[in-house]
C-alpha cells in the first residue's frame, strides 16, 4: 500500500501538496502535525499536514516527506477553519495565513539562520554528538543555515536537534537577535534593617535632632509608609519632603536608609491581590454589564459604548471572571500600541499568573511558549492578552473574545498578507467557537455602531467618568485669530501658554499632542518652491533637526540638509510645517525650568523605548510629554490636567472619506487623557478653522452627531458601511507597463462585474522603493455576494497572469481597505 499526505506550506500556493509517507507513518500523522518537507529544488519547509490518503497526485511525482516534527497536532479544527475564512474573505492563500499565524520558530525552514547564543558557558560533555558538531561550526562561523547543518551531521533531519539547542538557549533564530535589552531600572529606598525597631529609631531620632532636613525628610518616609502599602521611590520620597537629593544621600551614607533599584518597565508576573468580587459596580455600569449578557444571551456580539475613563475595563473583567469560573479561555485584544505595562498589571492583579500576553515585542520563545500553553490549555494562559495576532493561537476553548478600543485602524493588518481586520476576524473565530464577543470603545467605529442601529450587535452604554469625575471641559482656540492679533508665540497661543504654566505651577503634567513626528516635514525652497524627494520613493524627504538629515519615511533613505536649494541654488530653504520635534524645542525655550519628553516613532523604537517614557511620565520625572498618536492610547495617567491639542486642522483636512471620524476618535481620545482625578481636566485645541462641525462635535462629546452626519455623507458617496471596499494595488519598475496592465485590469473588472470600479488611480504617494503603484476600487452593494465578486476577480487575475508580458507585475488585494 502507498500512502500520502497532504501538506500545507507556509508560502503562497492555491493548493495543498502532496508527499509520499510509509504506512507507519500514514497511521501516526494527524491532521496539525507539522511535518518538514523537501520543496522546490533544494529547499526544506516546515508544513502542515491536512490529510492522509492513497490518491497520487496527478501531476507531479510525490516526493518524500523529510520528517515528523511533532507527536501531536499543534493547531486545531476550529483554528484550521478560522484560517480558511480568512484566506477566503481577505483573498490570500492559506499559507500565507499559516506564515503569519504562527510562530517563526514554529517555521524552521532550509533558509532559516541560527545564530549561537551562550558558546561560552557550555560544558561540552552535555551535548550530543550532533551538537556538538554544530557548535564546533558555529565557533568558526557567525551564522549557519539550518540545510548548512544538514550537511554538517550529514543527516536530513535536523530540525528536532535544532529546536533542542534552542530550548537549552544555546542557539537562536535570527529573528531573536533583537538589540541588547537594557532594564530602565528606578531608584527605591527603605529603612535599613537595623533602624526596623521601636529603640532603632528613637536612636536614630535622637541622633538627627540637630538635622532638621534629614530628620524631616526620614518623618516623611514614615507618612509615606503608612499611607501606600507599596515600596517607595527615591523620587516620591524627595517630592514628599521637600528635601534636596544631598539631604537623601546623606541619610543612605549615614546607613539611615538603603538605596535600591527594581526594573519597572518589564512586564512581570504577579500574584492576584486584588479580588474581582470586591469590584462594585456604579448603576451604570451595573446596567452596561447587564446590557452586554443580554445581547450575549442572544448570541449577538455586543458593543460597549463608554466615554474614557468610565470603567469598561472593570466590566471587562468582570465579564472574565465568570468565563474563568466556566473553566474556558478568554482572549484579550488590544491595538499594539494601547497594550501598556498598565493595562497588563491591571490584569494581572486579578488574574494573576493566569494571564498570559502575546505580541510582537516578545521573543520568539516567549511566544511559543504562550502558544504551547494556550493549546495545551494550561493555567497559565486563561486569559491571553495580545495584540491582533493573538488571534490565531490554538485556542481549546475560548469563553469571551474582548476587542477593546475596537475603533483602532491598526487592527487591521497592511502588509504583508493576509491583510485581515483583527475586530471583525475576532468576531469570526467568537463564532466558530460559540464564544460571547464584546467590543469596548469610547468612540466606537462607524461600521460597529452601524451594526448596532442595523440590531446585528447589541449595545451598551456608559455616559459617565467612574467616581463623579467630570469629563474634561474643551475649549477650542482660533490660531488664525491669534496670529492676526499677534499672540502666537510660535505654534502656541497665549491661552494654550497661559494653562500650561497654571498647570505647571500646580505641579501638575501636561500632555501635547501633534499629529506628526520629525522636526518639519518638508524643506521647501521659498524662492524656487523645491522640495527636496526621495529619489526611491513619490514623496518629500522629511526634515530632522536632531541628525540634521532629510529622510524618507517609507524607505529610510536619508542625506544631510541641504544648504542651498538643489534646483536654483539659492539659499533660502525653509522649514515648512511642524513636527512633535520642533514642538519639544519651542516647550524648552518657553519652560526652560520643566522636564520635557517626546513621544514619537522616532524616540520609541528601541525594545522598551515606549514603556521608559511611560513609566518616567508616570514617576512625574516628565512635566510636558509631547507626543503624536502614540499619547492617544488607553493610558491612564493620574496628575494630567491639560492636554493640547497643537493643530487639529492637519487631522481635518487629510485627503480619505474617513478623515472626519478619524479627527473625532483621535481628537476625543486624547482629551480623554485629561483630568482622572476628581479636578476636571482641562482641553485646549487649536485650529484656524474652529468651526468645523467636527471639532464642535468633539468640544460637546456628542457622538451620535457625528455618527448621523457621517452616515448621511457615506450613503451620498457610496462609502462603507453602506457598500464594501476591494482596494486592488498593482505594482511594477515599469511605469508603461504598469499603465497598460491596470487598464487591462479594470477593464475587465468592469466588464465582469456589477460592482462599481474605479480607477486606475496613483495614490498620494505613486512610487514606493523604486515600484510604481496604481490602486483600483471595488464598490460592492450590499445586495451582491461578496463572495461572487471575489471569485470573478480571481478568474480575473487567472487570465491577467495568463499573459506574459505583466508576469512581473504584483497584485495585493486589500479586502475592506481602510
Ligand atoms: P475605561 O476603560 O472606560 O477607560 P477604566 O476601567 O480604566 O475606564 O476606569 C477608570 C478608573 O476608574 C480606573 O482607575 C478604575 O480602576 C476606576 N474604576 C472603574 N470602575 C470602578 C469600580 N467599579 N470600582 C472601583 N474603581 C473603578
Ligand atoms: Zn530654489
Ligand atoms: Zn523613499
Amino acid at each position: 500500500m502507498t500512502y500520502f499526505v497532504d501538506v500545507l506550506l507556509p508560502i503562497p500556493l492555491e493548493r495543498f501538496f502532496t508527499y509520499q509517507i510509509s504506512p507507519e507513518e500514514a497511521s501516526y500523522i494527524q491532521k496539525g502535525i507539522r511535518i518538514a518537507v523537501p520543496f522546490g529544488k533544494s529547499k526544506i519547509y516546515t508544513s502542515l499536514a491536512v490529510q492522509v490518503h492513497q490518491n497520487p497526485p496527478e501531476a507531479y511525482e510525490a516526493k518524500e516527506i523529510h520528517q515528523i516534527l511533532d507527536d501531536s497536532p499543534i493547531i486545531t479544527e476550529v483554528q484550521f477553519k478560522h484560517w480558511q475564512w480568512v484566506a477566503s474573505y481577505y483573498m490570500c492563500t492559506l499559507g500565507e495565513v499559516m506564515r503569519s499565524a504562527l510562530p517563526s520558530s514554529l517555521l524552521l525552514e532550509s533558509e532559516t539562520l541560527i545564530f549561537p547564543k551562550d558558546l561560552e558557558t557550555i560544558e561540552d560533555t552535555s551535548l550530543s554528538d550532533n551538537e556538538f558538531l554544530i557548535l564546533e561550526a558555529l565557533r568558526h562561523q557567525s551564522s549557519l543555515r539550518i540545510a548548512e547543518i544538514a550537511a554538517i551531521i550529514e543527516r536530513k533531519t535536523v530540525l528536532p536537534i535544532v529546536h533542542q539547542l534552542v530550548k537549552k538557549g544555546i542557539i537562536a533564530l535570527k529573528e531573536e537577535l533583537h538589540e541588547k535589552y537594557r532594564p530602565k531600572m528606578v531608584d527605591y529606598v527603605r529603612l535599613a534593617a537595623k533602624y526596623d525597631s521601636e529603640e532603632g529609631l528613637e536612636g536614630i531620632l535622637k541622633e538627627l535632632s540637630r538635622a532638621k532636613k534629614q530628620s524631616h525628610a526620614l518623618l516623611s518616609f514614615f507618612q509615606l509608609q503608612s499611607s501606600n502599602k507599596g515600596p517607595i521611590t527615591l523620587k516620591q520620597l524627595q517630592t514628599e519632603s521637600r528635601a534636596t537629593a544631598a539631604v537623601i544621600k546623606a541619610l543612605i551614607a549615614k546607613g539611615v536608609f538603603e538605596k535600591y533599584q527594581i526594573r519597572t518597565d518589564r512586564v512581570q508576573f504577579r500574584t492576584n491581590d486584588k479580588m474581582v468580587a470586591n469590584i462594585t459596580f456604579n448603576a451604570e455600569q451595573r446596567q452596561a454589564f447587564d446590557a452586554i449578557k443580554l445581547a450575549f444571551d442572544e448570541k449577538k456580539v455586543c458593543l460597549l459604548h463608554g466615554v474614557t475613563s468610565s470603567g469598561k475595563t472593570e466590566v471587562f473583567i468582570k465579564l472574565i471572571n465568570e468565563v474563568l469560573q466556566d473553566q474556558k479561555q478568554v482572549l484579550y485584544l488590544l491595538p499594539e500600541i494601547a497594550l501598556t505595562a498598565q493595562l497588563i498589571h491591571r490584569m494581572q492583579s486579578y488574574f494573576g499568573n493566569q494571564v498570559a500576553i502575546y505580541h510582537s515585542k516578545y521573543s520568539l520563545d516567549e511566544r511559543v511558549e504562550v502558544w504551547n500553553n494556550v493549546l495545551d490549555g494550561n493555567e497559565k494562559a486563561r486569559v491571553v492578552v495580545g495584540a491582533r495576532s493573538a488571534l490565531f493561537l490554538p485556542f481549546q476553548e475560548l469563553g469571551l473574545i474582548v476587542v477593546d478600543e475596537e475603533h483602532e485602524a491598526s487592527f487591521k493588518q497592511f502588509d504583508p498578507a493576509p491583510r485581515y481586520h483583527a475586530r471583525d476576524a475576532a468576531i469570526v473565530l467568537a463564532n466558530l467557537h460559540h464564544s460571547a464577543c464584546v467590543l469596548g470603545s469610547a468612540t466606537p467605529s462607524i461600521e460597529s455602531y452601524y451594526n448596532v442601529e442595523q440590531k446585528k450587535y447589541g449595545l451598551a452604554t456608559i455616559t459617565r467618568r467612574y467616581g463623579e469625575v467630570l469629563m474634561p471641559d474643551i475649549e477650542l482656540v482660533d490660531i488664525k485669530e491669534e496670529t492676526r492679533k499677534k499672540r502666537m508665540k510660535g505654534r502656541f497661543s497665549e491661552r494654550l501658554i497661559t494653562e500650561i504654566s497654571g498647570c505647571l505651577e500646580e505641579k501638575e503634567q501636561v500632555i501635547l499632542f501633534q499629529n506628526r513626528r520629525g522636526f518639519a516635514p518638508i524643506v521647501e525652497c521659498t524662492t524656487c518652491g523645491h522640495v527636496s524627494q526621495c529619489p526611491n520613493c513619490d514623496v518629500s524627504l522629511t526634515y530632522h533637526q536632531r541628525r540634521n538629515q532629510l529622510r524618507c519615511h517609507y524607505c529610510g533613505y536619508h542625506i544631510a540638509l541641504l544648504q542651498s536649494c538643489q534646483a536654483c541654488g539659492s539659499n533660502t530653504l525653509d522649514t515648512k510645517g511642524f513636527g512633535t520635534e520642533q514642538i519639544q524645542e519651542e516647550l524648552t525655550r518657553l519652560f526652560p525650568e520643566n522636564s520635557i519628553a517626546r513621544m514619537d516613532l522616532d524616540t520609541t523604537r528601541g525594545k522598551h523605548a515606549y514603556e521608559k517614557i511611560i513609566t518616567a511620565f508616570e514617576q512625574h520625572e516628565i512635566d510636558i510629554l509631547v507626543g503624536t498618536q502614540m499619547v492617544t492610547k488607553g493610558l491612564d495617567f493620574r496628575n494630567v490636567a491639560l492636554v493640547g491639542v497643537m493643530n487639529a486642522d492637519t487631522l481635518l483636512n487629510f485627503p480619505d472619506y474617513r478623515a472626519h471620524e478619524r479627527s473625532f476618535q483621535l481628537l476625543t481620545q486624547v482629551a480623554g487623557r485629561a483630568g482622572r482625578t476628581k479636578k476636571r481636566g482641562k482641553v485646549l485645541i487649536q485650529s484656524y478653522n474652529p468651526y468645523h462641525q467636527i471639532l464642535h462635535q468633539v468640544s460637546n462629546y456628542d457622538f451620535e452627531k457625528m455618527f448621523g452626519e457621517q452616515l448621511y455623507e457615506r450613503g451620498q458617496f457610496k462609502y462603507p458601511p453602506h457598500i464594501r471596499i476591494i482596494k486592488i494595488t498593482l505594482k511594477d519598475r515599469d511605469y508603461n507597463k504598469l499603465n497598460e496592465a491596470s487598464d487591462w485590469f479594470a477593464t475587465s473588472l468592469r466588464s465582469m462585474l456589477k460592482a462599481q470600479v474605479l480607477g486606475p488611480e496613483y495614490p498620494a504617494i505613486a512610487r514606493i522603493r523604486n515600484q510604481y503603484l496604481k490602486n483600483i476600487i471595488v464598490k460592492v452593494d450590499k445586495q451582491q455576494s461578496m463572495a461572487k465578486t471575489k471569485n470573478s476577480i480571481k478568474r480575473i487575475e487567472k487570465s491577467f497572469n495568463a499573459i506574459s508580458q505583466y508576469r512581473s507585475i504584483r497584485l495585493v488585494y486589500n479586502v475592506d481597505h481602510i
